[in-house]
């Protein structure tokens, strides 16, 4: 018999006119896109369509022509408009029989229930030809996989908590046996205090070098308020030589980036920084003006974090700011709430007040209104007091959420660079 060949490509097809509107988006393509990853298939598209035959038909037929795999999800349903198995069909020139087998299950599943199964659900039932139907153990519909010897079609119900269950029992199997042998390895680099352009620049001749090599890797930039990091992945047989280049880029990435590198190991900058703190069993408060809380927020999600976190005080009010904070009233009216002498008595009150090691200050003009020429939005100044005190202005750029979320990222830097963490070493 003929060794079946290797599936190497896939797309994806969504199924469903609500996915067209507003109210529902395909979440069931992404549970799908990093299991695929995950089995070394390469996915080349996803599709949205609606249910309508013509469209259905299209899609599918024009997906066989490219891909080794093509999955559907949703349109299985028991009324007209759930298409997808006579698309499949008809794509296939293939017939469709309500299978004896799956009609009892269904007919079961209502007789449990105690209702008497509504005639249209025989359509359940209906099998294309050939195909191999795989059991739903949370919902009606069965699944089904076609094999037509070079081409695998899967078809998958719509709801999550059905798709997802039935392609890790009964789908992944088969494509693991069906794969071509590659296996996927990732690596993260995660740093703050760059732009996405500052980190680009750094980084593009030497992951470029690296998409360039014998065994390549991908790299891809992502980017959020305060944090920017590089994702590298590559597929290989080799595993131990894939791992072994992408521990290579990971670390001349990290040397080239240097301090702004906070993690390798997917840890968020707060985790690093209550990691720091807790090794050194140092005790962290903070006074928060136009971050409102953000910051302690942050802090605070992590879990065990009363071993580093004392509270603080959300001085948004001067009169807070000079009442629990002991900030000068001359020193307000000297300099403005927004200013290197504000944020640095914000910093020293707190640490002072509350007993902490280290003290976080944090004044800025969030928006949208409130900015000036001397500070236009987005000017923040933070302070750091932990023995010594540093200040810091920056000007962040986006709308009020952001410039809280990139204070916060901020602030936290300042306190990674004021206790000395280190760089830690790439994993593995
Ligand atoms: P269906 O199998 O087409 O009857 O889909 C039933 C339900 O599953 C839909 O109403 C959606 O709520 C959900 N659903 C279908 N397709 C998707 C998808 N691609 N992502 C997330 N949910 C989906
Ligand atoms: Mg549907």
């Amino acid at each position: 018999m003929a060794v079946a060949p290797a599936i190497r490509t896939a797309e994806i097809i969504a199924v469903g006119s609500e996915l067209l509107a507003r109210q529902r988006i395909d979440t069931n393509s992404l549970f799908l896109a990093e299991r695929l990853q995950e089995l070394g298939i390469e996915l080349r598209r996803k599709h949205v369509v609606g249910d309508h035959p013509a469209e259905l038909r299209d899609t599918i037929a024009d997906a066989i022509a490219r891909v080794d795999l093509v999955i559907t999800t949703g349109g299985l349903g028991p009324t007209d408009d759930d298409l997808t198995r006579e698309a499949v069909a008809a794509v296939l020139g293939r017939r469709l029989a309500v299978d004896p087998e799956v009609l009892a299950i269904v007919a079961a599943r209502f007789e449990r229930r105690g209702v008497p199964m509504p005639s249209v659900n025989r359509r359940q039932a209906e099998v294309i030809e050939g195909a191999r139907w795989l059991p739903n153990p949370n919902g009606t519909a069965p699944g089904q996989v076609v094999d037509t010897g070079d081409r695998l079609i899967v078809l998958l119900p719509g709801p999550p908590r059905e798709m997802q269950p039935m392609f890790l029992a009964s789908v992944v199997p088969v494509l693991a046996a069906r794969a071509s042998g590659r296996q996927v390895r990732r690596r993260t680099v995660r740093t703050t205090g760059f732009s996405e352009s500052q980190v680009e620049e750094i980084a593009q001749p030497i992951y470029s070098r690296f998409a360039a090599g014998v065994v390549p890797i991908d790299t891809t930039v992502l980017a959020s308020p305060g944090l920017v990091e590089l994702h590298l992945s590559g597929a290989a047989e080799d595993v131990d030589a894939l791992e072994g280049v992408l521990d290579r880029a990971s670390a001349e990435l990290v040397a080239a980036l240097g301090d702004a590198v906070f993690t390798t190991d997917e840890r968020s900058l707060e985790e690093v920084v209550g990691a720091e703190l807790a090794a050194r069993q140092l005790m962290i408060a903070a006074a928060e003006s136009c971050t409102g809380g953000l910051l302690l927020q942050r802090l605070t999600d992590i879990p065990g974090s009363s071993a580093w976190v004392l509270g603080g005080v959300v001085a948004y009010a001067n009169a807070v700011k000079v009442e629990a904070l002991g900030v000068g009233e001359d020193t307000l009216a000297a300099h403005g709430a927004v200013s290197e002498a504000v944020a640095r008595a914000m910093a020293e009150g707190v640490r002072r007040r509350l007993g902490a090691d280290v003290g976080v200050g944090i004044t800025g003009v969030a928006g949208p209104g409130g900015g000036s020429d001397e500070k236009p939005v987005g000017t923040v100044w933070i302070a750091v007091a932990a023995g010594d005190t540093h200040a810091r202005r920056f000007l962040f750029p986006g709308d009020r959420q952001m410039i809280r979320q990139f204070a916060a990222s901020a602030a936290l830097n300042m306190v990674r660079r004021a206790i000395g963490a280190k760089v830690p070493a790439p994993d593995r």
